[in-house]
C-alpha cells in the first residue's frame, strides 16, 4: 500500500540535536581538537565593557571553521547553511533555535577587532599548538613551496603599470589600495621588486600580473606553506606578491617565525630550486645551521659541451682553482699598492687562466673556443652551494624530494577540496586572512583524519 506523509500533528517533540550528528561527521571528529578559550581571551580587550552584548566571538570563529572546511566561500552561503543544517548548528553550539549573525557581522568584524587583535593568527598557531601536542610534527625535516591564488580582480578593469602612482592616492582612496600603501615597504609586497608591472589592478594594486603558470597571465597573491613533512601539518603561511623574491623572503620569515613561537629548528629543509640561489643557501648553511635539500641555481654550467665550472678544482687554501690542462686560474697575477677584493657589485669573483696558457692548450676548443682565455666566475656564498651540492644525490635529499610533494598535494587540496582557486577578499590583509583560515582547516581535517575517534579508524578528511 502507498504510505502519505502526513502533517506532524504533535506540539512538542523529544529532540537531541547531538543524536543527530553522526558519529563520524568530519564536524564532530574536528570539534574534538578546538578549544577556542584562548581565543575569547584574546579578543576580550577588544569588547566594550558595556552596552549591548555582542555576537559571540567563539560563534563566529566555529562559523568561519565550518565555511573553510566544508568548501563555504561566500559569507552569505555560510550564514544560509548554518541555518539549514543541523551539523553545523551543533557544531556552532546554536542549539536548534539559535540565533545565526547577519553575514555582514563578520565583515565588520574582520576589518575591525580581528585584524587589530590578529585573531586569525591566533586560531593557527592554536590548532598547530594542538598538532604539536598530538605528536603529528617531527620538526627534523620541513618544506617549503608557494602556490599562486588568483585575485579577485581582472584584466578587463586593469591599467598599465607606469599609469598607477602611489602618490596618487591619499586618504580617500579605498580600503585595499590603503592596505597596500601601508605595504610599500614590506619585504613581502611593495619592496620586493623595483621592477615595474606590466599591468595594475586599481581595485586590488597588491595583486600582481603574473604569466607564471606559462598560460593565461592573471592577477595573483601567492600563499606560502612551511610544513612538517612527517606528515604534512603546516607549521606557517604567509602571504606574499606572486614573485620570487618575494617568496624567497617569507621562507625566511616563516622559519624564523616557527623556531620563535614553537621552537623548532630543522635539520634540514626542502625546496624547489626557486629557493636555490647561493645568497639563500648561504642564509640557511651560515645563519640557521640548517642542511639545504634544494636544487642548486647554478648558471655556470654549460650546456654546448664545453667544459664547466665543475670541471676546474678550487683550491680554498691558494685561492685558486686548477684546471683540467693543469693550469692555475687566479684573480690576479701582481700585486697592487691598493689590495683590491675583486669581487664585483653581484658578489662574484673571477678567476682567470693566462693567456699564454690557454694560446698553446689543447684544450681549448673545448674550454674557450670564442675568447683567449678562460675565465670562471666564484660567488662569494659558493661554499654553501657546495655544501647544497654535496647533499644534492643522497639518500636524505631523495627523501626529501619526496616528501616536499606533500606540499604540492596540500596545494591541490586548497583549490579543490577547499575551493580556494580565487580570492573572495582584496588586498594584502584579504589575502592573509583567507589563507590563514584556509591553513587552520587543513590542519584540522588533518588532524581529525591522522587522529581518528574510537572506532573510527581510517575515516578520510
Ligand atoms: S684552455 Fe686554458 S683554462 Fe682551458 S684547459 Fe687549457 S689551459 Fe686550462
Amino acid at each position: 500500500m502507498m504510505g502519505m506523509q502526513l502533517a506532524p500533528a504533535q506540539l512538542f517533540y523529544d529532540f537531541c540535536l547531538d543524536d543527530h550528528v553522526p558519529a563520524d561527521h568530519l564536524l564532530r571528529r574536528i570539534d574534538r581538537f578546538l578549544d577556542l578559550e584562548s581565543v575569547r581571551t584574546a579578543l576580550k580587550p577588544f569588547y566594550s565593557s558595556i552596552g549591548r552584548p555582542s555576537v559571540d566571538p567563539e560563534l563566529m570563529m566555529r562559523m568561519l571553521i565550518v565555511g573553510d572546511c566544508m568548501g563555504l566561500r561566500s559569507e552569505r552561503r555560510l550564514c544560509e547553511e548554518v541555518h539549514l543544517n543541523l551539523a553545523y548548528h551543533w557544531f556552532c553550539r546554536l542549539g536548534l533555535d539559535g540565533n545565526v549573525p547577519d553575514h555582514s557581522t563578520f565583515s565588520r568584524n574582520r576589518h575591525g577587532r580581528f585584524r587589530q587583535s590578529d585573531i586569525l593568527r591566533h586560531l593557527f598557531e592554536t590548532v598547530v599548538e594542538r598538532c604539536l601536542a598530538e605528536g603529528l610534527v617531527g620538526g627534523e625535516g620541513l618544506a617549503v613551496d608557494a602556490s599562486l591564488i588568483a585575485a579577485d580582480t581582472n584584466k578587463q578593469r586593469s591599467i598599465p603599470g607606469d599609469a598607477w602612482r602611489a602618490q596618487d592616492h591619499g586618504a580617500n582612496a579605498h580600503r585595499a589600495v590603503q592596505e597596500y600603501l601601508a605595504t610599500l615597504d614590506d619585504a613581502a609586497f611593495g619592496a620586493a621588486s623595483e621592477v615595474t608591472p606590466k599591468f595594475v589592478s586599481p581595485s586590488d594594486p597588491a595583486a600582481q600580473w603574473t604569466g607564471a603558470y606559462k598560460g593565461h597571465a592573471f592577477f595573483a597573491y601567492a600563499t606560502n606553506y612551511l610544513i612538517d613533512t612527517q606528515h604534512a601539518i603546516i607549521l606557517d603561511v604567509e602571504a606574499t606578491r606572486a614573485i620570487r623574491q618575494a617568496e624567497v623572503g617569507a621562507a625566511r620569515t616563516m622559519l624564523g617565525r616557527t623556531a620563535e613561537r614553537f621552537g623548532l629548528k630543522p635539520q634540514h629543509l626542502a625546496a624547489d630550486s626557486a629557493y636555490g640561489s647561493a645568497k639563500n643557501l648561504a642564509w640557511l648553511v651560515k645563519t640557521r645551521q640548517t642542511a639545504p635539500h634544494i636544487p642548486v641555481i647554478d648558471k655556470a654550467d654549460r650546456t654546448d659541451s664545453t667544459l664547466s665550472r665543475v670541471d676546474f678544482v678550487y683550491d680554498p687554501e691558494q685561492d685558486h682553482y686548477t684546471c683540467p690542462g693543469g693550469k692555475r686560474l687566479v684573480q690576479y697575477r701582481r700585486n697592487f699598492t691598493t689590495p683590491r677584493t675583486g669581487v664585483t657589485k653581484d658578489g662574484v669573483r673571477f678567476y682567470r687562466a693566462k693567456q699564454s696558457d690557454c694560446q698553446s692548450c689543447e684544450l681549448k676548443p673545448r674550454c674557450c673556443p670564442n675568447t683567449p682565455r678562460r675565465r670562471v666566475p666564484r660567488d662569494l656564498d659558493e661554499d654553501a652551494r657546495d655544501v647544497a651540492r654535496a647533499l644534492a644525490g643522497t639518500p636524505a635529499f631523495k627523501r626529501s624530494r619526496h616528501h616536499r610533494k606533500k606540499i604540492e598535494m596540500l596545494f591541490a587540496h586548497l583549490k579543490r577540496i577547499l575551493k580556494l582557486a580565487r580570492l573572495r577578499l582584496l588586498g594584502p590583509n584579504g589575502a592573509r586572512d583567507e589563507f590563514l583560515l584556509a591553513a587552520t582547516a587543513q590542519n584540522l581535517r588533518r588532524l581529525a583524519k591522522l587522529r581518528p575517534m574510537p572506532g573510527f579508524a581510517g575515516v578520510g578528511a
